[in-house]
Order: structure tokens, then sequence, then C-alpha cells
């Protein structure tokens, strides 16, 4: 059969590899210049390329749909991924998390190990090809629409990925092309998405990252997410592994309310512990100005954002300072909070939400159910998950589904 996938992605790779290894003859077409734009910037460059989970694990990193996910996540598992890269010559490490990297921390070598799968299977790839439409005869697939012509095919794989970091490639084809088919998509909105804060003093605290920390998001004083880890501060407000996580929770109806991040900056104690151990650290300094007694307890940049949150001067002696005042002192430490009032959009986005709605597609062979031989896969789709190489995996699973179903 004549096979055309179209997307040079994670997933698009993915299901051109697996649609010749069944055999047929495969096209692979992608708009940008080079194959895996977007995969070369994953994990900072190192590319987190999958989560050595179990199975049943993995479904409750995934954030939307996980059910949708079950046959393509155990008919291509996170163990099926690592052996895939091994097997085609990439050694790979497991870190803390379980998050699986290439043992050379290169990107590129995840990239140059599916590009030479493609060659070893005869893939055609055609670069600088944009498509266009997707050709009908009747409700059965035909070929598809480029802007350097025509691609006749029995089948058509579409891996156009989501509306994130546009500058990679996938800036919104999706929605274009799949409501030209008529097949219903549920709205993009960015996720796993540094947070824009109200607060003016969290700019002092710009590149300081803080470690074992927690964080809870509230909306409308619900909580909404909870985590524990690592966070950074930035020049416009949050960002960092435990807020990119807590995004995922966050739709956009809800930053219309302002939600509350509020951190714990001493998890390991609980308030009347951490009393105790600010009595021992004034004892300490007793003749000391305030923000000076602090130098133990907080990281220097924190201290005079915490002191100026604060009715009691930085410059007050330790001694001097009251019960009431080291109350306050406790609770800002336990409940620093800051107050969302956006995120920052697809460009920072590392995951889109939203996509072809999954009721559109068989989840046994990711064939979408209106139109014979089209087939979906990756960020496209209405799912997405956490941090920590799922998405990826959810982008491989997919992708060898859509490939091997095509006969
Ligand atoms: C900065 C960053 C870091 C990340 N790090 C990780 C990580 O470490 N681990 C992890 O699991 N996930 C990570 N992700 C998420 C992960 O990269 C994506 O979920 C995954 O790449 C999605 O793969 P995809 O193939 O579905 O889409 P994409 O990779 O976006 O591929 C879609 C492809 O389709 C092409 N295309 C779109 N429209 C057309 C058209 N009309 N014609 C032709 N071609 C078209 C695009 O150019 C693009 O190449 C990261 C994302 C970002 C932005």
């Amino acid at each position: 059969m004549e096979v055309v996938v179209v997307g040079g992605g994670a997933a698009g790779m993915m299901a051109a590899i697996f649609a010749a290894t069944g055999h047929h003859h495969v096209t692979l077409i992608e708009k940008n210049e080079k194959l895996g734009k977007k995969l070369f910037i994953t994990g900072k460059g190192r590319c987190n390329f999958t989560n050595a989970c179990e199975p049943e694990a993995f479904f409750e990193h995934v954030v939307s749909n996980p059910k949708f996910l079950y046959s393509a996540l155990y008919g291509f598992d996170s163990r099926s991924v690592m052996d895939f890269f091994e097997s085609h010559g990439m050694k790979y490490k497991i870190e803390r998390g379980n998050r699986a990297f290439p043992q050379s921390d290169h990107s590129s070598d995840v990239i140059k190990t599916l590009e030479r799968c493609l060659r070893d299977l005869d893939v055609r790839i055609r670069l600088n090809t944009k498509l266009t439409k997707v050709l009908l005869a009747e409700e059965k697939v035909c070929g598809v629409k480029t802007d350097r012509g025509d691609f006749p095919a029995d089948a058509v794989i579409l891996a156009l990925g989501g509306r994130s970091y546009p500058s990679c490639g996938a800036d919104g084809d999706t929605w274009r092309i799949m409501q030209d088919l008529n097949v219903d998509l549920t709205e993009a909105s960015p996720s796993l998405v540094p947070l824009t804060v109200e607060e003016k003093d969290i700019p002092l605290l710009q590149g300081l990252s803080l470690k074992n920390v927690a964080v809870k998001i509230l909306v409308d004083q619900k909580e909404r997410y909870e985590g524990f880890g690592e966070m950074l501060f930035t020049h416009f407000g949050l960002s960092g592994p435990l807020i990119l996580s807590g995004s995922c929770y966050l739709d956009e109806k809800d930053y219309l309310k302002k939600p509350k991040v509020v951190i714990d900056l001493k998890p390991a104690l609980t308030e009347k512990e951490l009393d105790e151990r600010i009595l021992r650290d004034f004892d300490e300094a007793k003749n000391k100005q305030f923000r000076n007694a602090l130098s133990k307890l907080l990281p220097a940049k924190m201290i005079p954002v915490v002191t100026g949150r604060l009715s009691c001067s930085e410059f007050k002696p330790v001694h001097d300072i009251t019960k009431e005042e080291r109350r306050d002192l406790v609770q800002l430490l336990k409940h620093f909070t800051c107050t969302v009032n956006g995120n920052r959009g697809f460009t920072e986005a590392i995951i889109t939400r939203g996509g072809v709605k999954t009721s559109q597609i068989d989840p046994k062979t990711m064939a979408v159910k209106k139109y014979k031989g089209l087939y979906v896969a990756g960020e496209m789709i209405d799912v997405d998950a956490q941090t920590g190489g799922y998405n990826l995996q959810i982008a491989w699973s997919t992708g060898h589904l859509s490939g091997n179903s095509i006969c």
C-alpha cells in the first residue's frame, strides 16, 4: 500500500518506521528543513525520551483522556521504546524519577537513530513540504495536497503536533486541516507552561531555584495540585518542574479566577518545629538585625522579599521581635503565596492541551472514524501528560499503533 505520513516529529517518524516495517511504501512529509526539530530541544537538549515506569503507573501521569491510550501504551510501552532504541544502537540511561535519556546526553542521538531506521526501511523523506489538504474520494482518503504538489496514497497518517513552540513547526495546522475535514477538536491551550504572577516582589527573585519545596495550587480556595520538588522564580513569575506540572491542572477559565500558588518553603518542618528552629536561630543572633538572623534559614535573595512581606522592619533588633511577629514569619514561610494572572502562552508551553477529540478516533488503531484510511498520532490528539518523558511516550505509542494498523 502507498502510505503518506505527515509530520516529521517523534510521532510521525515512529509511525513511518512501523508502516514501512509492515512492507508498505512510505513517504514522510515535513514542512521544516529537517526532521525532529522539536525533539532536538527536548529535555534541555538531552531528550527525556520516555519514563521507565510500569504501564499502570504511566496512566497516573496522563492528565487528559488516559483510558484512550490503553491499547497504544500496552502495545508499545516504555520498555518497548527503550528496547527499540537500544536495538538500533542507541544506549540509554535512567535517572531520578525513572526518566530515560540517551547515554550521550544528546537529543541528536534519538533523531539520528530514527533517521537511520527510516533510511534502512527506504522511507522517502520530503522536507520543506507543507500539507495543505487531505484529499478524499467520497469517505475514503486518496492522498494529500501540499505546497509542492499532490501525493496519492491509500492511507494517510497525520502527526502534525499541537501549537506549542511554534518555531519548531507545529503551529496549529492540526486545527486548520481537521476542521476542513469536519473532524471535531477541543480548543488548544498551553500546558506545562510557566505562570505569570501579580506580586511585584517576585521579579526580585529572578533566577532563584528552590529545591525540596512543597507547592499547592488553589482555584477558588480549592486545591487543584499539590507537589514536592523544584521550582524557579523568573522575571515574570514562576517556572521549574513543580510549576510546569501544576499548570496542567489549570484551564483558561481558571486564570480569570486568579489562582494562588502557595509555596511551603520548609516542608520538612511543622509550624511548631519551624518556630522552635527560628527561636534557636534568633537566640544565636540576639543582637543582630532581623534580616541578618535569617541567613541560615533562607537563600540571600529571598530575605528582603520575605521581610518586605512582613510588618516587622528588617532592621529591627532580633531581641525586640515579638511572638506575634515570629508567628507571622512562620506563616509566611509555610504559605508563601503568589497570585497567578496568566501563563506564558504557546511560545513557552512544553505541550498543547486539546486537539482531535478522542471520540473521533478508534483507540485500537488510531484511525479517524469518519474516513477510511486516515489515522492520527502524537500531540495533535487530545491527550497530554505531566513532565518526565510521558509526552514523548505518548508520541511513540500512538505513532507505533497508527503505523502498525495500516492494512
Ligand atoms: C522545550 C520542550 C521540551 C520538551 N521536553 C520533553 C521531554 O524531555 N520529554 C517528553 O516526553 N516530552 C518533552 N516535550 C514534549 C514533546 O516534545 C512533544 O510532546 C512531542 O515532541 C510531540 O511529538 P509530535 O510528533 O506529536 O509533534 P511535533 O514534535 O510537534 O511534530 C509535529 C511535526 O509536524 C510538522 N508539521 C506540522 N504541520 C505540518 C504541515 N502542514 N505540513 C508538514 N508538516 C507539518 C511540524 O513541522 C513538526 O515537525 C518537550 C517539548 C518542548 C517544547
